[in-house]
């Protein structure tokens, strides 16, 4: 049976990459050795990490004053990272827009004191606050792809001050102006591969602003001095997020990428605005292209849909405890076929099959 899995993260990766690492298991590159057991300093691992940085840079085209970072701890170390190292002043502003803004908004809170700008709460989270914003703070951080509650920003708010972005739920998933951000983050189990790799992409400027006394890990000016290599990097997943952006690349690049992500959303979201039994509730214009979640409104069928679509391959589809119901993650990673066959699923529980 195949097999689709939706899940937000870790999530489905390209077939042909994970076939790709298969075959360069044991031995990578005539070196007889595999990636997992490779020297970070060697010329090979070397290699990796350039590669997978230059992909970054050209897919998303990074300007050069922007620095490529590859770190550990997932996006959840850079809510106080990023804190730690830019809040000279210690005042850090955020636009609130859900689950992951507040756990952002918690971990700043020790190091800076925070405000809130602008948020959608009122509107339980089903749209995106709208400008104009204004902030005097160190920086703005903002949630682009909002993983839980299936909204995403369609306009890059403009303040003076940086703009810090999370990017764990949608990188790679549509062009962006990288010019307009100061730094964007994400973790990379969604979009860009494996556990274990945050890529940081961070305005140059930016690496002045870190305090004396901060431990060396937590630093971004050392991890930039060093290229990812002041300490063991995560080798295998930076090498996953390589293989993926070489996918990338083979099926035509972000554009393409972009096209199907937008055609699969436009198709699961108009079954669901067609359908009597499942509903999405977001404002359309802020409607997510890699998390949508939906519901019946009722708990009970909601279960027996998830066991339903289970039964047809169709797996990871519950939504997260905060919102209940359902959600679909289309990844990039996601076929035409996994968005067809949860639209007819869709259709054939609703028709009464169980
Ligand atoms: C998944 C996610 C995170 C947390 O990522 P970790 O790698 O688990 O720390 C943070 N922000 C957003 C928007 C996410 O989707």
């Amino acid at each position: 049976m195949t097999v689709f899995n939706f899940s937000a993260g870790p999530a489905v990766l390209p077939e042909p990459v994970l076939l790709k690492a298969q075959s360069e298991l044991l031995n990578y590159r005539g070196s007889f050795q595999s990636v997992l057991e490779l020297s970070h300093r060697s010329a090979l691992f070397e290699g990796i990490l350039d590669d997978a940085t230059s992909l970054v840079r050209e897919l998303l085209n990074v300007p050069d004053d922007y620095e490529i970072l590859f770190l550990q701890g997932g996006a959840t170390l850079q809510f106080s990272m990023l804190p730690m190292n830019l809040a000279q002043t210690k005042r850090v502003d955020f636009i609130d827009t859900g689950g992951w803004s507040q756990k952002a908004i918690a971990d700043a809170a020790p190091y800076a004191s925070t405000r809130i700008i602008a948020s959608s709460q009122e509107d339980q989270y089903r749209s995106i606050p709208t400008g104009p914003f204004s902030s005097d703070a160190d920086y703005l951080h903002v949630t682009w792809n909002n993983t839980l509650e299936g909204t995403t920003f369609r306009e890059v708010p403009q303040v003076g001050v940086p703009l810090v972005a999370d990017f764990s739920s949608s990188i790679l998933s549509e062009p962006i102006d990288v010019s307009q951000f100061d730094v964007i983050y994400a973790g990379a189990q969604k979009n860009l591969g494996a556990a274990g790799m945050t890529l940081v992409i961070m305005k140059k400027n930016l690496l002045r602003r870190t305090p004396d006394a901060l431990g060396s890990y937590l630093r971004y000016d050392i991890h930039a001095k060093h290229h990812s290599l002041y300490n063991t990097p995560p080798t295998y997943s930076i090498y996953l997020t390589k293989l993926v952006l070489e996918w990338m690349k083979e099926e035509g690049g972000l554009s393409a990428i972009t096209a199907r992500n937008r055609a699969q959303a436009a198709a699961l979201y108009d079954a669901l605005d067609r359908s009597t039994l499942f509903s999405n509730h977001v404002v359309h214009e802020n409607r997510s292209l890699m998390n949508i979640p939906f519901s019946t409104g009722d708990e009970t069928l909601d279960q027996a849909f998830l066991t339903y679509a289970e039964r047809h391959g169709l797996v990871n589809l519950k939504g997260h405890r905060s919102v209940g119901g359902m959600r679909a993650s289309l990844y990039n990673a996601m076929p035409d076929a996994g968005v067809e066959a949860l639209i007819t699923v869709l259709h054939t529980f609703e028709q009464g099959e169980r």
